[in-house]
């Protein structure tokens, strides 16, 4: 998978802030100086008192201003069983490729089982794997290789048959009826700094699936890049309190 930050909202760390003081000022923060916005906070400077005020609302669960700055990612080639799981989070945007208007009628099915349009998981190739619900960690290389070729074949098989199913003219839509649930899709989602550390509890916790735990954990290191001081004190003081943001 390929997780990239697209467009996200410019000094987020600054809005929070900014927001929060309004709450309690006299005067308009809008038309204030950062500086003058911040001035009863803690702090020998204007660093400082930013570090203090965040730090603060997300120990004391104050999450409301939390709610301004917008970050949209691209996501390519995760299953859609992994966005099936993403997308259950209601206050996030999307939007998916679609099976319906895009064809996969190029691929070369015998590339599949490697990798081409189907998300491989780790434990068909990994003998050390230890997945959630299974019992014990390794397995033979015997077994192993049993796993790769019954994968391998069973999703060349998919492949082909959703190709021939085209070839007969049938549309997309319906052919795609065939396709494995470890079948590729792109996405583009927009959320806001709340929501994203809300994913980060939920799908970067030791009980999610490893896909869509390892897409949140590169979400999570784009995120401490975009807005550094709300994501550093989420991921070293909240992170891993299950429903901490939303309760
Ligand atoms: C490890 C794991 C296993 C899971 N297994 C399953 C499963 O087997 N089957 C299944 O169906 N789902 C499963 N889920 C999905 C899970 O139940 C949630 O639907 C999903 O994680 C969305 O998160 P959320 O409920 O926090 O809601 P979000 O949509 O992320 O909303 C954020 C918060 O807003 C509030 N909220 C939003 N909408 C409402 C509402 N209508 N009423 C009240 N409060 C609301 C809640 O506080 C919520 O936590 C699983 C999730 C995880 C992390």
């Amino acid at each position: 998978m390929d997780v990239r930050l697209l467009e996200a909202t410019d000094d987020p760390d600054d809005l929070i802030c900014r927001a929060a003081r309004n709450d309690y000022a006299a005067d308009f923060v809008v038309d204030e100086e950062f500086a003058t916005v911040m001035d009863d906070i803690d702090g020998a400077t204007v660093a400082e008192k930013r570090r203090n005020l965040i730090t603060h609302l997300l120990d004391h669960g104050h999450f409301g201003p939390f709610e301004h700055p917008h970050a949209t990612f691209g996501i390519e080639g995760i299953s859609r069983s992994c966005m099936a799981q993403l997308t259950r989070h209601r206050h996030v945007s999307f939007d998916v490729q679609s099976m319906r208007y895009v064809a996969f009628d190029d691929v070369d099915p015998s590339s599949v089982g490697s990798g081409e349009l189907v998300v491989v998981p780790p434990s068909t190739t990994d003998p050390d794997w230890v997945g959630r619900n299974q019992d014990a960690g390794s397995v033979d290389e015997e077994t192993i290789e049993h796993r790769s070729a019954v994968f391998a074949e069973a999703v060349e098989q998919s492949v082909t048959a959703y190709q021939d199913l085209l070839e007969s003219g049938m549309a997309p839509e319906d052919a795609r009826f065939v396709l494995p649930i470890g079948t590729k899709v792109n996405v583009v989602m927009t959320m806001n700094a709340r929501m994203l550390m809300h994913v980060g509890d939920m799908r970067a916790a030791g009980d999610a699936q490893w896909e869509i735990r390892e897409m949140t954990e590169q979400i999570l290191e784009l995120a401490r890049e975009w807005a550094p001081i709300s994501f550093e004190h989420y991921m070293e003081e909240l992170h891993g309190r299950k429903n901490r943001l939303a309760p």
